[in-house]
């Protein structure tokens, strides 16, 4: 195989790792670019989008994670790139002002360390022989040394590590070779640390990842732990990805829900992104959220809705009136709507929605909700 063989299956193999804020939206999660390879739109800090290498440094893993195309016992198509070769191909790639900056993760090359030490090799390659100063965001391989996540961090403009799922009793579920306090939780204890605001790499982002469905967790557990990596560990975002059945094991819960129709999960995962939302820009709580006696969301209604019909007593809301956060409340305004209501309610009165251009089925929602 040559390198670009290589990079084409192992930037597809990539496709399940959204930790990077690719694949916000339904059909964009990758596109095949001029000359056929794998690049991954995303949206920029400042505004607008572009597009990012993301690959694997290899498909051969030593893990089984259960819900994993590439668990050691999965027959799938496996191959290497050596750190000299994927800086290689990614300075060509940067170069011809293909791509802006670069995602690097890998499956497990014999033991964590070996293989964070391939993947911050390949940076040390970009940023002291190419002199490259751009975006690299590197993946932390659960159960790495502390030296390895303190070099990794050194090196990266952003770092992730996938959580997976809420808490231990879940992790067991999908894993028998991973431990989940000793290689998930200490070393994402050591990124919020070491990112901590007024810390030498405040600089660097982190994000974290759950799979949705391949255990049998509710959405009230998701949320619990979605509010403490906002607020014990300080991420910048948590990121969601629905389990696909078919692709793991067949002893685990997301392969034998049978009650769930085709698209639940995919529903399921916009239902949890709808509620980080709320979390980041809503000012929404996580104890303000409905859940159905199961303790999961309804997955017929967004979750700000569900709530406003919870809550009666506080509606209609004032759009002459309302402060911001009150406005926020109504269902289906967001925050760019609520500053065009308090700039052109300093003009004059607003008299409907139809006044701020709403329209269609997001006025029919609103329009219940307000006076
Ligand atoms: S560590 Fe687990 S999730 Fe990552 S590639 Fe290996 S089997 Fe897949």
């Amino acid at each position: 195989m040559d390198t670009l063989q290589k990079l084409d299956m192992l930037s597809e193999a990539s496709q399940y790792d959204l930790a990077c804020a690719c694949g916000t939206g339904k059909d964009d999660r990758r596109k095949r670019s001029a000359d056929g390879s794998w690049i991954y739109p995303v949206p920029l800090p400042q505004g607008g989008h572009s597009v990012i290498l993301k690959t694997l440094l290899s498909s051969c893993c030593s893990n089984d994670c259960k819900y994993c195309p590439l668990r050691s016992d999965a027959n799938a198509a496996r191959c290497t790139m050596t750190p000299e070769e994927t800086a290689k191909i990614f300075m060509e790639y940067f170069r011809a002002r293909k791509v802006f900056g670069l995602f690097l993760s890998s499956g497990v090359i014999g033991t964590p360390d070996r293989t964070m030490e391939r993947l911050n090799d390949t940076v040390k390659i970009l940023r002291y022989r190419h002199n490259f100063r751009g975006y690299v965001h590197l993946k932390i391989i659960p159960g790495a040394s502390d030296a390895a996540v303190q070099e990794a961090i050194s090196l990266s403009s952003a770092v992730s590590l996938n959580i997976e799922t809420p808490g231990e009793k879940y992790f067991s579920q999908l894993s028998d070779s991973k431990n989940f306090l000793n290689d998930i939780v200490r070393p994402v204890k050591l990124m919020s640390n070491m990112t901590a605001k007024g810390e030498k790499f405040s600089r660097v982002k982190c994000t974290t990842q759950f799979i949705v469905g391949a255990a049998d967790e509710t959405d009230r557990d998701l949320i619990n732990y979605v509010d403490a990596v906002y607020n014990r560990l300080k991420f910048q975002r948590v990121y969601f990805s629905a389990y696909q059945p078919g692709l793991g094991a067949s002893d685990i819960p997301g392969e034998q829900r049978f009650e769930l129709q085709p698209g639940d999960q995919l529903t399921r995962e916009h239902r949890l992104y709808q509620c980080d939302f709320l979390f980041r820009q809503y000012g929404f709580k996580k104890d303000e959220l409905c859940y159905d006696p199961s303790g999961n969301l309804d997955l017929t209604r967004d979750p700000k809705q569900v709530w406003a019909d919870a809550h009666p007593e506080q509606f209609p809301i004032d759009l002459n009136r309302a402060s911001r956060e009150e406005l926020l409340r109504i269902p289906g305004l967001g925050p760019t709507t609520a500053k065009k209501i308090i700039k052109l309610r300093k003009l004059h009165r607003v008299k409907a929605l139809e006044d701020l251009g709403i329209k269609g089925k997001q006025l029919l929602k609103a329009a219940v909700y307000c006076c």
